[in-house]
């Protein structure tokens, strides 16, 4: 996960300062100290944590922390505050402009994830904000970026604008614009090209898209691995095109989060989204104070929960509670219940959003096995329909077929059939305890 590193020592840092009554000056000292390592290790600027530090410092010894009922939380309150402001503080929108169709520009280096992120953007779009978005292939040099924004436009049923290779992006801009109007595309993407570095041929190109486009956002995609690196190309990228916004892609993989960190105190320029994965859904509106809060160990319940409504269908959650209400639940369910889970993303990050789960003793380090789940699945494909309703009549010759049938032990399918079955009395005692509620008694 990112920030891993990040996370576990501003977390061993703060825990010491957390249930104190009284903070001390010395306290302070100790713990800002620690803090500025862990960002530098993290390779956040040198810079960006000096003025960091230096505000922490100044609130932390304030009347604001010392004066109160309960200093070492008001101290934390003041860290994360602190790291969200330095990330932008308030989550930053899209602009919208009021003459459709509203232009996005996306610049960035080869590599960086700029055409997956345009057609990520334009999946967000459609699926959050019900637009209509044209993609605009301008990477002239490399037809197969050509290609690959086509393959993208088919997967999503989206029209994408091409020209080839031989006419120029300005001119191409020009004419995707007139397409985009004629069609009331009411969005126009325009992926550009990108090198392996930044050079003035480049910025000459995308300067003349500009003047044609005159988009209202200009998002530079940067990627989160490559650290530092990705903090000095926004800064270059930024004085020559004046850009809009950031988006700050594989902040799913191991970064040890200092791009996500210095970014907008570098270039004053607004991180707008995260990629978090190679699939066309992985992108999420970047929110500072939730980001803040999932490196300080407490957790991401907002993100949690959208995430869960958004992938989790409502009729069949109704339908499933019902199941479990008049114990009809079966492996079949069983089974759609865990792609839904499996829907939202690695368990990995979604445990990362729960509220103090890091600090669980064991559930940390303990890795979640994503093949297992894949048994599992495997396992229940192997019933039959019957047995999948009525695991009772599973006897042992049939956990022996099923064992061969799913490539996997006699003992595994036990331990299904048997957490199966402690599943269901759970639902049933859950379900008595809230009839309990209503006169019956609750007996375990
Ligand atoms: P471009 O040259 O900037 O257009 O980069 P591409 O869009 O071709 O992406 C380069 C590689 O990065 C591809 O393999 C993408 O699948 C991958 N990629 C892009 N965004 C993400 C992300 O958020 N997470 C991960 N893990 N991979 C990504």
């Amino acid at each position: 996960m990112a920030f891993e590193g990040l996370a576990d020592r501003l977390q061993n840092t703060i825990k010491k300062i957390t249930g104190k009554g009284k903070v001390s000056e010395a306290d302070v000292k100790e713990m800002t100290r620690e803090v500025r390592l862990a960002l530098l290790e993290a390779d956040v600027n040198f810079k960006v944590v000096k003025d960091l530090i230096g505000r922490i410092k100044e609130r932390a010894i304030g009347q604001e922390v010392m004066e109160s009922l309960t200093p070492g939380q008001q101290v934390i309150k003041v860290v994360k505050e602190e790291l969200s402001d330095l990330m932008g503080g308030e989550q930053s929108k899209i602009a919208v402009s009021d003459r459709p169709p509203t232009v996005i520009m996306m610049v960035g280096l080869q590599g960086a994830g700029k055409t997956t992120t345009t057609g990520k953007l334009a999946n967000y779009l459609r699926k959050k904000q019900n637009r209509s978005p044209l993609l605009v292939a301008c990477d002239i040099y490399r037809p197969a970026a050509i290609k690959q924004l086509e393959t993208l436009g088919a997967q999503l049923d989206m029209p994408v604008f091409s020209m080839g290779t031989d006419v120029k992006p300005a001119e191409i801009v020009q004419e995707a614009l007139k397409e985009a109007k004629a069609n009331h595309n009411d969005y126009v993407l325009i992926d550009t090209a990108g090198r392996l570095h930044i050079d003035e041929e480049l910025m000459g190109e995308l300067q003349e898209v500009r003047e044609v486009a005159k988009p209202e956002e200009i998002f530079l995609v940067v990627d989160a691995m490559t650290g530092q690196d990705a903090v000095n190309v926004a800064e270059s990228f930024n004085e020559q095109l004046d850009v809009t916004g950031v988006v700050l892609t594989k902040l799913d993989g191991d970064t040890r989060g200092g791009a996500a960190l210095s970014i907008k105190a570098v270039t004053g320029k607004p991180i707008k989204f995260a990629g978090m994965g190679e699939k066309l859904d992985a992108l999420e509106p970047f929110h500072p104070e939730r980001m803040a809060s999932r490196i300080l160990g407490m957790g991401d319940v907002l993100t949690l929960i959208e995430k869960a409504q958004s992938n989790i269908d409502e009729k069949q959650a109704k339908e499933l509670e019902e199941k479990m209400r008049n114990m009809s639940f079966t492996f079949d369910d069983f089974l759609e219940q865990m792609s839904q889970v499996k829907k939202m993303g690695p368990l990995e990050d979604l445990m990362s959003m729960i509220p103090g789960a890091g600090k669980i003793k064991g559930l940390k380090n303990a890795q979640i096995d994503e093949r297992q789940l894949s048994h599992i699945e495997a396992i229940i494909q192997s019933m039959t329909k019957q047995e999948r309703i009525d695991p009772n009549i599973i006897n042992a010759s049939r956990r022996k077929r099923i064992a061969v049938g799913s490539g996997t032990s006699v003992s595994q399918v036990n331990r299904l059939i048997k957490q199966f079955n402690d599943m269901k009395k759970m639902m049933k005692q859950m379900t008595n305890m809230t009839k309990g509620k209503k006169g019956k008694g609750f007996k375990l």
